[in-house]
């Protein structure tokens, strides 16, 4: 989580959203990400999805099976399925997001009989950080 809050620092530094993720087989980083939505002009840039293509392209393999994904907020509907889709084992998340979040919150798409892989989720790591990383951003926008 130390380094997911360090990518989430690089995209602040960058006008992004700070939000940061990575990917782990075995304790080892296998893939990284943060958010790019607007250096890429790409709606699907999210710090997940960034991590998720860069441990998929590492593994040669879009399952990742026994991997584990950490991200600095709790992911929305999109990464949420992504996560899902790829076969994370385990998501660990740092601050709640009761807005777009859709993991404890809205949607909870983990919780639906339709969802076919679950990763086992554990939030509020690094919480304090990583909100407080999110409140200075859109505190210095306002
Ligand atoms: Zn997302």
């Amino acid at each position: 989580m130390r380094r997911a809050l360090e990518l989430a620092r690089l995209a602040e530094t960058a006008g992004e959203v700070p939000i940061g993720a990575v990917v782990t087989l075995d304790g080892r980083i296998i893939g990284e990400g943060e958010n790019r939505n607007r250096r890429d002009n790409d709606p699907t840039a999210h710090a997940e999805i960034v991590a998720l293509r860069s441990a998929a392209l590492h593994l040669g393999d879009f399952r990742l099976a026994g991997c584990d994904i950490w991200v600095t907020l709790e992911p929305c509907p999109m990464c949420a399925g992504a996560i899902s889709h790829a076969r994370i084992a385990r998501l660990y998340y740092g601050a709640a997001d009761p807005k777009g979040g859709a993991i404890e919150q809205g949607p909870r798409l983990y919780a639906q009989p339709q969802c076919l892989h679950r990763p086992d989720v554990y939030g509020g790591i690094a919480e304090k950080e990583a909100s407080a990383l999110l409140r200075g951003f859109f505190a210095a926008r306002r």
